[in-house]
């Protein structure tokens, strides 16, 4: 259930409220935006009614159940689009934001060499694998805690927030302790103790689609992070596996209006992911901003043939900068901007 409180209530009114909703037996989970405030009640279906009683206060406008599975992420408890913060950088709003750099951390000169060039290209955040979620136990698995102190000496030196990867619960308040945001990649998306520990930190999280799950599972994840009390979350669509083997998954580019009917949580594009191949990662970019994404994740490597992870579909640095041009011109369209 949802209890939207009228325009101006006070903050004592709202403390109330969120008073009477854990006396209820109910987890109440406020939302603050620009022009009223809304709690959403999450608990027991069968004792909904009790909430109901809210209804009476002065202050309360109305008492309305949430009838999607994901209370908190759904559109239906939250109108307004969320603006997720990294760093100074905001995603939702009208800057779209680019977050790019290497599949995988390498070395000092690697990543701060990527940072530089990504910056200047006009990306806000710089992108880093330091631990690696490989399909095979042989391949490089990351630099771990070296990859991190690498990632911040490229934020020192350049300014950038940057995202990482967290594969492990217990690894969490250690990535969290140095990245601006968490990134849950395809292969963990249901990964459910992972999920419920960066819900518990305070750093927003990247969610990628995982790679045979549908929409509503993603969102479903979402509502993981989400009902222990991080509401930072940033979805990204990454490809899905289909039939197709010319490419590395299939884009599913619906997703991301369709996403955005669902939910108001922010939605980014990974279009290195989504299909594999270099050629390919421009023209699906600009796909990515003319159906409404609030941003994209893109691998770059300052020399891509000698990469240790994802070589193939990692732009190189002159190709970074015609994509980061190129979409230029589809954001003036979309009355966006980098
Ligand atoms: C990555 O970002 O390098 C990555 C492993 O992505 P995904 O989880 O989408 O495969
Ligand atoms: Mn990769």
């Amino acid at each position: 259930m949802i209890v939207v409180l009228k325009v101006g209530a006070t903050e004592a009114q709202q403390k109330h409220v969120i008073a009477k909703v854990k006396e209820l037996g109910f987890k109440p989970h406020p939302i603050v935006g620009a022009e009223r405030t809304v709690i959403a009640c999450i608990g027991d279906d069968r004792d909904k009614a009790q909430l109901q009683t809210l209804g009476s206060l002065s202050y309360v406008d109305s008492v309305m159940p949430i009838l999607k599975p994901y209370k908190l992420a759904s559109k239906e408890t939250t109108k307004e689009r969320t603006v997720v913060k990294v760093g100074n950088v905001a995603i939702g709003g009208s800057q779209f934001v680019v977050m790019a750099g290497p599949c995988s951390v390498e070395s000092r000169a690697q990543i701060i060499k990527s940072a530089e060039i990504v910056k200047a290209a006009g990306a806000q955040i710089l992108r880093g694998g330091a631990f690696k979620p490989r399909s095979s136990p042989y391949s490089f698995q990351g630099l771990e805690e070296e990859g991190l102190r690498l990632l911040a000496a490229a934020r020192e030196r350049t300014g950038l927030p940057f995202v990482t990867e967290v594969v492990t619960p217990s690894d969490v308040a250690m990535v969290a302790d140095y990245a601006d945001m968490l990134q849950i990649g395809a292969r963990n998306m249901q990964n459910f103790a992972l999920l419920k520990e960066v819900g518990r930190v305070r750093k927003p999280i990247l969610l990628k689609r995982g790679m045979s799950s549908t929409l509503k599972e993603l969102l479903m994840s979402a509502e993981y992070v989400m009902s222990q009390g991080n509401y930072d979350v940033v979805l990204c669509e990454r490809g899905i596996r289909t039939f197709e083997e010319y490419t590395r998954n299939t884009c599913d580019i619906s997703a991301i209006p369709a996403l955005k009917e669902l939910s108001h949580l922010p939605v980014i594009l990974d279009p290195s992911h989504a299909t594999g191949l270099r050629s390919l990662v421009i023209p699906v970019a600009k796909a990515g901003v003319a159906v409404g994404a609030h941003g994209l994740i893109v691998e770059m490597h300052p020399k891509p043939e000698e990469a240790v992870s994802d070589g193939a579909q990692s732009l190189t640095p002159p190709q970074f900068d015609k994509m980061m041009s190129e979409i230029k011109k589809y954001l003036v369209i979309e009355g966006k901007h980098l």
